[in-house]
């Protein structure tokens, strides 16, 4: 057996029923096979098996009183990955769905893809499983205050700097601030990331997810002699990465036709209004169903797994991950898609990959295609420890630069690796090298 395969099942063995974790484990190993088995330093100095075990992962309780003045308990995560080439940094999640398995699976690819983005950020990724829909402001606010007491003894600015991911905005962001500073009693704004402008946030961190995807797939499909112009997209997702990607392919001609949230989606032939998208999910926070009152020559459906069944030629999954199984894959490539740009951290299950690639889908997978948004997260530390702002065109012009180099990194990698056109496989590879070359720098432990 080889080296790669024993790791493989050491995390099975040790990590029983976390099918996300081990999932995101298979996909990473199976594409750097060629690079571990060829050279023996990796196995004499465990690398996989080190990779394999965050430094460490805090889970704890989190009690909060709603509205009604009734005790709730939820469970909070934080998984400290890799802090090999920076503090650890990565998102939080509010979402029901949130367990250890999925904390461990967004970590593990946190390490690599900020590894990718060239700046000096490590890998953690943290949550809970509360639930913030239908809940009031203030029960969001107690909940925030009460999730930072036991978070804020974890974190620091150069230890580990969280940020936002589903269901935590640049609200809850700053329930999260306002509350470490209160605990600590110190204004630290580089401890966390996706701040409001007023103290300390960057211009361009809320577009940077949506507009580095689209960055990073018009260099690929420039690979390919295409581009964005007249290509019917559809978008998974209606919140923070699809509603910047929607913006920046319109602005690349592109056109539309689809988006969603969780209960279903619209399908807007001449193309999704953005602005009226922005004000149902953005500012009102309401249901994507509301869109055919503005635009009755819309349509709605129920269920937002049909939008797959589209006919487009480039589908961006920006939703949640496991977005697209084999069924939908099979769905997009009857209908003429040949494009997947991956907004979402992993909407795409190994198996629908590997179905994607054998029929010539260009991929941009996410660890590299998602990355702008924890690029411009760095950014906004860079800023904040220097104490001044950059205006958006130049931190725009840094994200697109970002881009171009993650881009050009993973192709050269695929190229020189025999991977063709396989760029999910240039990622893996030039990632895992920037890792695991580090860890051997810094000794065994
Ligand atoms: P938001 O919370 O802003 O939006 C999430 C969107 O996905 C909403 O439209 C939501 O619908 C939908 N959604 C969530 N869960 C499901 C589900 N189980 N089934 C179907 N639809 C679902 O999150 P973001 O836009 O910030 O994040 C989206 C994805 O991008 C996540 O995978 C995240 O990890 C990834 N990402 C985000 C980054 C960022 O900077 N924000 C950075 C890198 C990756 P509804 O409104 O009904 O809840």
């Amino acid at each position: 057996m080889s080296y790669i395969s024993r790791a493989i099942e050491t995390a099975k063995s040790r990590n029983p029923g976390e099918i996300e974790f081990l999932q995101v484990v298979e996909e990473m190993f199976e594409s750097i096979h060629t690079v571990v088995e060829s050279n023996p330093k990796y196995e004499e100095n465990a690398i996989l098996e080190r990779m394999l075990e965050p430094d460490r992962q805090i889970l704890f309780r989190v009690t909060w009183v709603d509205d009604a003045g009734r005790v709730q308990v939820n469970r909070g995560y934080r998984v400290q990955f890799n802090n090999s080439i920076g503090p650890y940094k990565g998102g939080l999640r509010l979402h029901p769905s949130v367990n250890l398995s999925i904390m461990k699976s967004l970590a593990f690819e946190q390490v690599f893809k900020n590894s990718l983005t060239g700046l000096p950020i490590g890998g953690g990724k943290g949550g809970s499983d509360f639930d913030p829909k239908g809940k009031s402001e203030r029960e969001i606010m107690r909940f925030c205050q009460n999730f930072m007491i036991e978070l804020s003894r974890y974190l620091g600015h150069n230890l580990d700097v969280p940020a936002g991911d589903i269901g935590v905005g640049m609200r809850e962001i700053g329930y999260l601030f306002g509350q470490y500073k209160r605990i600590k009693n110190v204004f630290e704004p580089s401890v966390i990331t996706g701040k409001n402008i007023n103290y300390g946030g960057s211009l361009v961190r809320k577009e940077a997810t949506g507009y580095g995807l689209i960055y990073y797939v018009r260099e690929m499909l420039k690979d390919n002699g295409e581009s964005f112009e007249g290509k019917n997209v559809i978008i998974s997702g209606s919140g923070n990465v699809a509603i910047y990607a929607c913006e920046k392919a319109q602005q690349y001609g592109a056109n539309i036709i689809a988006m969603c949230d969780s209960d279903g989606y619209v399908y807007d032939k001449d193309g999704i209004d953005l602005e009226t998208m922005k004000r149902i999910k953005e500012r009102d926070r309401k249901r994507i169903s509301e869109y055919i009152i503005d635009h009755p020559n819309a349509e709605y459906y129920s269920g937002q797994k049909g939008i797959f069944s589209l006919k487009c030629d480039i589908a961006l999954p920006c939703a949640t991950q496991y977005d697209i199984g084999i069924e939908d894959a099979a769905k997009l490539k009857n209908n003429g898609c040949f494009v997947i740009g991956e907004g979402a951290n992993m909407p795409c299950t190994n198996e629908a990959t590997a179905y994607l690639l054998e029929n010539g889908f260009l991929i941009a997978a996410s660890k590299a295609a998602n990355a702008g948004g924890v690029a411009t997260s760095a950014l906004e530390m860079s800023q904040n420890n220097m104490g001044l702002y950059w205006d958006f065109s130049e931190v725009n012009e840094k994200l697109d630069h970002i881009m171009v180099n993650i881009f050009n990194t993973t192709k050269k990698a695929a190229t020189n690796y025999g991977f063709d056109k396989n760029y999910s496989a240039g990622a893996n590879i030039a990632s895992f090298l920037k890792i695991s070359d580090v860890m051997l720098n810094h000794g065994i432990f």
